[in-house]
């Protein structure tokens, strides 16, 4: 795909917490760029406890930087899509929800449709969102609460720990 003025760029956050964690990222990260576009940077990946329910293993999160020509609404479309094929693929084995993908950021755009929120609603309250996307974009300004991605994690009062993965 050319790089052109109409290049939009987009933060994705992949998480999974079922089967072989890092092999899925992979497998996601090859999907998204045959199917949304170019992967130009990826955080590193960071485990975080579930809470809630106990028992469920860890999940892994990461953070893409995309380039696309797709639009916002292609994207939710296309990573719905990903998300269902890798369901589907490992249904048997592992579940349907092995991955989630969210997109975080798009352009400097704010989107309110029924189907799509950008920034993603949840972004700013949730310290395995932050840590990874800080890595990547701590000076971009958030469109709606006007914090960059550093002062957002500073002021963070979400309390669990993530860490960085190492295999
Ligand atoms: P979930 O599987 O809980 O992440 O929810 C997925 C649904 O959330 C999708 O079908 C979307 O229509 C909706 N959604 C709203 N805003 C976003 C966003 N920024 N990124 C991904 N999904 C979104």
């Amino acid at each position: 795909m050319a790089e052109n003025r109409y290049m939009n760029q987009v933060y994705l956050l992949t998480g999974g917490n079922m089967g072989n964690r890092s092999a899925v990222m992979a497998d996601a990260i090859d999907r998204i760029a045959q199917k949304v576009g170019q992967v130009k940077a990826s955080s590193a990946l960071y485990e975080t406890m579930a809470w809630g329910i106990n028992d469920q293993p860890a999940f892994l999160n990461q953070v893409l930087l995309v380039h696309t020509s797709l639009s916002a609404t292609q994207i939710l479309e296309t990573i719905l899509e990903i998300e269902h094929e890798m369901g589907r693929k490992r249904m048997e084995r592992y579940g349907p929800r092995i991955i989630d993908i969210d997109i975080l950021l798009f352009n400097h755009e704010v989107i309110n449709l029924p189907q799509l929120t950008v920034p993603h609603p949840f972004l700013h309250q949730r310290r395995f969102t932050l840590v990874p996307l800080a890595e990547l974009a701590a000076e971009y300004t958030h469109p709606v609460l006007h914090q960059t991605i550093e002062e957002l994690l500073a002021n963070c009062i979400d309390t669990l720990d993530v860490k960085k993965y190492s295999r």
